[in-house]
């Protein structure tokens, strides 16, 4: 296990699906009976964007970074200054520090009374920070497993019969799109109502689409694809774009992430971006 996500944190990437998750949480948050999510590859939760691994990228120059200098944008969707303002809390938190939170933190952050959180994360010294992070909060808990197996072990939920299954991998592995599938349609059978939300790069167009055929061969259905490109998916070696394939997205979720990718756009790309939701598979 080499991925380190400290490298990545708060990149263009972070950015979409994070802006995404706080969408999602507040669908789920309109009704009032409690919701259960799963974080499958959760990382340390919190990042230190001026230490050594974030410093020797710069990725989130063009994430977060290009959000915290921009002017506010008053058309924008509102998870996007909720998003903020959790990031801008973060690290004021950190006494005016650059930290930046991932997904276990935002989801966190957003809990209400009832509603639990469950993350999973492998690497060992990750998995210490994450239970670090999370030790006084009775809301959430840490497991150090294979978050794909965690799909079957801890699906459906023992505290709520509603919830998103957030599944985000390194795609350190050359099959890992194909376990991905594999884990998004034994999620689907275990807990047929979850939302779930799996993250995967855009590098060139050749395994994504083998990606939504596999699932679309597998009599999937209700899957929404949302891809941000920052530059035309040609050269295989660079992460040209960000791709969210949700399942059983919540009512009128299309038009909401149509509403999010536009915003994103203008302000995380150039003059090559693109911005895509598609229906996969209708419902
Ligand atoms: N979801 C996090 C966020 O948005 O802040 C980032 C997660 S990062 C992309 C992927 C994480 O998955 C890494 O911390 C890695 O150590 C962990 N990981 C890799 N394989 C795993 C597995 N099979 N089960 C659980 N965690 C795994």
């Amino acid at each position: 296990m080499n991925y380190r996500h400290s490298y990545h944190a708060g990149n263009f990437a972070d950015v979409m699906k994070h802006v995404v998750l706080v969408a999602l949480i507040d669908a789920l948050r309109r009704k009032p009976s409690a919701f259960s999510v799963l974080d499958t590859h959760a990382g340390i939760g919190m990042y230190d964007l001026s230490g050594r691994e974030a410093q020797a990228t710069g990725e989130w120059h063009g994430g977060i970074g290009r959000l915290l200098d921009a002017p506010p944008d008053p058309g924008a969707p509102s998870c996007m200054g909720e998003w903020l303002d959790i990031v801008r809390a973060t690290i004021a938190a950190h006494d005016g520090q650059m930290f930046y939170p991932g997904s276990p933190a935002i989801v966190a952050a957003m809990l209400r009374p009832g509603d639990t959180l469950t993350c999973c994360e492998l690497h060992p010294e990750d998995q210490r920070s994450l239970r670090r992070l999370f030790r006084s909060n009775p809301a959430v808990s840490v497991h150090g497993r294979d978050g794909y197996e965690a799909v079957t072990a801890l699906l459906p939920p023992r505290h709520a019969k509603r919830g998103l299954v957030l599944m985000d991998p390194p795609f350190e592995r050359t099959d890992e799109f194909h376990t991905l599938a594999k884990a998004i349609i034994a999620a689907r059978q275990r807990f047929g109502n979850g939302i779930i939300a799996a993250w995967y790069p855009i590098k060139h167009r050749a395994p994504t689409h083998a990606f939504h055929n596999a699932l679309k061969d597998a009599g999937q259905r209700n899957l929404l694809a949302l891809e941000l490109t920052l530059r035309p998916p040609l050269d295989p070696s660079r992460l040209n774009g960000s791709g969210l394939l949700i399942a059983n997205p919540p009512f009128r979720f299309e038009q909401s992430a149509r509403a999010i990718l536009t915003t994103l756009r203008h302000y995380l790309g150039d003059g090559e971006t693109h911005a895509e939701v598609e229906w996969v598979v209708p419902e």
